[in-house]
């Protein structure tokens, strides 16, 4: 008789959690063990742990003390799921099809795309994590893994990562990798030629399928109906589906529900823009990669402008290589900021403080002035402290700069914020939520 009533514990959670943090991290765990002194939780996987342990270990500690009395320890571990039994009936056929040596199928995927050249920062952990659980053992942890994010954040990038990972493993299993236009127009010339049979037999005997930019999906009602049966037959037979996105299922446009709810079945990870570092990071990883050698400064000055577009960091770099070619000459700031100029301003990407300041005001309903000027009151405390968070980790500005941005703050006072944030933001999803709503407002 198991004494932990686990659904009542979930059902109690849910409530503070996003529909995407529940479904991907609390639906998936299950009590294995349930003794006296010791109630212990399965995950799937070591990022689900890691992710229970820092947001819900303490809520899930509170209410199965209520229910057993306060000494029973919950221990969380992860156990991989077992791979799905193949049906009886298609043994024979996978045995005579293992019987044949298969051949090997060249990589159809792009080689620049990899795991081991992906920046990781806060931004895309969630994301590189999933995409490389589902590299490792495809159609075994998260089916589908639908992956979201803006413009040049690396979401081809991931999903193709996926690919060539699965490739080194398993050359000759079917991949495919399409981006979702290509596979509509695909399907509107196979009716027009009569070939939707051949169609069909393409997309549903794929071992491994990756879709991108699902978005493009909207209104297509026809393609809509093929991928719905396309993802259901695989879906089935335990394939992996990888999608990618720039918005979340519910936010397509003209989709239809049945779809965007098997988006749901898996995992759903964002891919947010890189911070400060993250962004001086990748310039440095690409500088080196192209032998572009430039000093700290010069990155950190592309990071400060650039802010919220990896592709577009990469542009910068590019055309700077290009252009100390040409021109013979030291790269340094002038050079720099003149050869760059076009790209440093347009696009509305580039982000001042003040633009910081007054979307942090308009989130809050607050006046500027008040947020800059000297009251102490309690309610311009925490609209503060984002403001600081946000100009270290978007801006890159310094401590005592983001000071002088609120009014001549002292620089303990900002460390102290930003710190604040930093830290809380692990425990606190109410934090994560205002930031992700003010970001939309700054670009
Ligand atoms: P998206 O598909 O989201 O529009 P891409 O995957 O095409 O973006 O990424 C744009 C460019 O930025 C690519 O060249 C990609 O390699 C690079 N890129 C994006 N994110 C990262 C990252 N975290 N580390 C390294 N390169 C990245
Ligand atoms: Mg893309």
């Amino acid at each position: 008789m198991p004494r932990v009533d686990w659904p009542k514990i979930l059902t109690a959670l849910a409530p503070k959690l996003s529909g995407a943090n529940y479904n991907t991290w609390l639906k998936p765990a299950r009590v294995i063990e349930d003794r006296f002194e010791e109630v212990v939780i399965a995950v799937p996987t070591d990022y689900a742990k890691h992710w229970l342990e820092n947001h819900l270990l303490a809520q899930i500690k509170e209410r199965v003390g209520e229910q057993l009395g306060g000494q029973t320890a919950v221990k969380i571990i992860v156990k991989r799921p077992e791979p799905s039994l193949k049906k009886p009936a298609d043994l024979p056929l996978l045995q005579t099809e293992a019987k044949k040596a298969k051949p090997k199928r060249p990589n159809p995927f792009n080689p620049k795309y990899t795991f081991e050249n992906f920046i990781v920062g806060n931004n895309n952990r969630l994301a590189f994590a999933a995409a490389k659980v589902v590299a490792d053992k495809p159609g075994e942890a998260y089916n589908p893994l639908f992956i979201y994010g803006g413009v040049g954040l690396g979401k081809t990038h991931l999903i193709q990562a996926v690919g060539n990972e699965v490739h080194a493993h398993n050359p000759t299993k079917n991949l495919i990798y399409t981006s979702c236009e290509t596979f509509a127009s695909e399907f509107i010339n196979s009716l027009q030629t009569k070939t939707i049979g051949e169609f069909k037999r393409k997309y549903r005997s794929v071992d491994l399928f990756l879709i991108d930019d699902i978005q493009f999906l909207s209104g297509k009602e026809g393609t809509q109906e093929e991928f719905f049966h396309t993802f259901n037959i695989l879906h089935q037979t335990n394939k992996q589906i990888v999608i990618t996105s720039d918005r979340v299922p519910k936010d397509i446009p003209n989709l239809e529900e049945r779809l965007s709810s098997r988006f749901n079945w898996g995992m759903i990870a964002d891919i947010q823009t890189p911070n400060f570092e993250t962004r001086l990071a990748i310039l440095q990883a690409k500088a080196q990669d192209s032998g572009l050698i430039v000093g700290g400064e010069i990155l950190e000055y592309i990071a400060n402008q650039i802010t919220s577009n990896v592709r577009e960091l990469e542009g910068c770099l590019t055309k700077l290589a290009t252009a100390a070619k040409v021109e013979n000459e030291e790269i340094n700031i002038p050079f720099v900021s003149r050869t760059l100029k076009d790209l440093l301003q347009t696009g509305g990407t580039n982000l001042t403080a003040k633009k910081v300041v007054s979307s942090v005001a308009a989130y809050f309903e607050l006046e500027m002035s008040d947020l800059l000027g000297k009251k102490r009151i309690k309610e311009l405390v925490y609209p503060r402290h984002l403001i600081m968070y946000l100009l270290r980790e978007r801006l890159g500005q310094t401590f005592p700069q983001i000071g002088e941005t609120l009014g001549g703050k002292d620089h303990t006072t900002i460390i102290y914020g930003v710190g604040k944030i930093a830290k809380n933001i692990k425990t606190n999803d109410e934090i994560e939520k205002h930031l992700k709503d003010i970001e939309r407002l700054l670009y």
